[in-house]
C-alpha cells in the first residue's frame, strides 16, 4: 500500500538538476589518481561515491586515470592497496580510511614518495594530509538525535521513553563525532538510553544482531532508536520487525541511500541525513586534479585530527530528511528519480 507521502512523491515527475556548470578544463595531462573507499556494506561505498569521483576527474582531465580500491572493511587490505598504488606511481591519493589511526602508515609512505594525500570523508589521524573534503559531522549526529526527539514528543510518548542507540564503526573518526553530536542532543532530552552499541565495520548484520539481542531484553519498552547510518537503520529495523515490535518506532539514518528513502517513503524509517555525496565525490575529483597540476588550492575552513592538527578543508552542509522533504533534496537534486525510488520500493 502507498502511504501519503509515497504517493505524493512518486506521483509528481523527477526534476532532474543538471551538474554544476562546472567547465571542462580540456587539460592533456595524464595524471594518475588513487581512489581507497572503507568498505563494500554501504550503499553509498558500493556504488555511488567511485563513479562521481571518476565522472568530474574525466570531465575536468580527460587524459588522467583512476586506479579504484574498496577496503572492504580490512585496514591491512587497504594498506596493501594503498602501496600498490603508490608502486603503480599514482600522482595523488584520495584515501577514505577503514581505520582512521591505522591509515596514518599510508600517508607517512605517501609522503616519503612525495604523494599528496586528500582525506576523503573521514579524516586519518595524520598532519601530513593536505586536505580534507567531508561535511559537519557533530552536526550530523545532532540532526538525527533531534529529529528524533522531536518525533517522540510528536507521538505524545513520555519524556523519559526508552531509546537504544546504534553507533557506527569504532575504526571510523566520523562515527565518534556523530555520537557525539548525537549525545549532545539526547543527554538533555530526558530520554533514557537504555543501550547503546558501536557497530564493528558499520556491518548491518551486526546491527541487526544487536538490536535483536535489546528487543530480547527489552521489547516494546524501545521507543525510539538512534542509528548512525542508513545501511545498520536497514538491519536495525529488521531485528524490530522479526521481534514482532507493533508499531515500529522511530528509527533514524544517514546517508539519503536508496534503500533509506524507499524505507522512509514506507514509513519505516523515520528520518535520514542527507550528506550530497555527489557534490562531495566532485569537490575531491577537483583537488585531485589540481593537486595533480601542482597547484594549492585555498581552503575554505578547517579541520582537526584526532591528535589535534588542523587540516585544510572543504566542509559541505548535512541536511535532515523525512517524507515531507525527499522531493525537495535528493529528487531535486536529481539524485535519484522518482522511477528509481518507486519502481524498486
Ligand atoms: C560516512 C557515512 C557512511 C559510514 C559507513 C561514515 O564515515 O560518513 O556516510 O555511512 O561511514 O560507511
Amino acid at each position: 500500500l502507498l502511504s501519503m507521502g509515497m504517493l505524493s512523491a512518486c506521483s509528481n515527475g523527477a526534476q532532474k538538476a543538471g551538474d554544476n556548470g562546472t567547465a571542462a578544463a580540456g587539460d592533456a595531462s595524464s595524471a594518475k589518481i588513487g581512489l581507497l573507499l572503507p568498505d563494500n556494506v554501504t550503499e553509498r561505498y558500493a556504488s555511488a561515491d567511485k563513479p562521481y569521483f571518476e565522472e568530474k576527474v574525466k570531465d575536468l582531465c580527460a587524459g588522467c586515470t583512476v586506479s579504484y580500491a574498496n577496503a572492504d572493511g580490512d585496514a591491512a587490505k587497504q594498506q596493501q592497496q594503498a602501496e600498490s598504488m603508490l608502486t603503480q606511481g599514482v600522482d595523488v591519493l584520495v584515501l577514505d580510511p577503514f581505520d582512521g589511526k591505522a591509515a596514518a602508515a599510508i600517508v607517512n609512505q605517501a609522503k616519503s614518495k612525495n604523494v599528496p594525500v586528500i582525506s576523503y570523508d573521514r579524516l586519518v589521524d595524520s598532519g601530513d594530509v593536505s586536505y580534507y573534503v567531508s561535511f559537519d559531522n557533530e552536526k550530523v549526529g545532532q540532526l538525527q538525535a533531534q529529529a528524533l526527539v522531536d518525533k517522540m514528543k510528536d507521538l505524545g510518548l513520555p519524556s523519559d521513553a526508552g531509546i537504544i542507540m546504534v553507533n557506527g564503526s569504532p575504526t571510523d573518526p566520523n562515527a565518534a563525532q556523530f555520537k557525539k553530536g548525537a549525545h549532545s542532543v539526547i543527554d538533555g532530552s530526558g530520554l533514557k538510553v537504555l543501550a547503546e552499541y558501536d557497530t564493528p565495520g558499520w556491518e548491518p548484520t551486526k546491527a541487526q544482531d544487536w538490536v535483536s539481542g535489546q528487543v530480547t531484553k527489552f521489547g516494546d519498552k524501545i521507543k525510539g532508536v538512534y542509528d548512525a547510518n542508513d545501511d545498520t537503520a536497514g538491519g536495525a529495523i529488521a531485528a524490530l520487525k522479526g521481534g514482532g515490535i507493533t508499531p515500529l518506532p522511530p528509527v533514524t539514518g544517514q546517508d539519503a541511500a536508496l534503500s533509506g528513502i524507499q524505507r522512509i517513503l514506507a514509513g519505516d524509517q523515520y528520518m535520514t541525513v542527507y550528506k550530497a555525496f555527489k557534490p562531495e565525490a566532485y569537490q575531491a575529483a577537483e583537488l585531485a586534479v589540481s593537486l595533480a597540476k601542482g597547484e594549492s588550492p585555498k581552503a575554505d575552513a578547517s579541520a582537526d585530527t584526532a591528535s589535534g592538527v588542523s587540516i585544510p578543508s572543504f566542509l559541505l552542509t548535512p541536511v535532515a530528511v523525512t517524507v515531507d522533504n525527499i522531493k525537495d533534496t535528493v529528487i531535486k537534486d536529481g539524485l535519484y528519480t522518482v522511477d528509481q525510488i518507486c519502481t524498486s520500493a
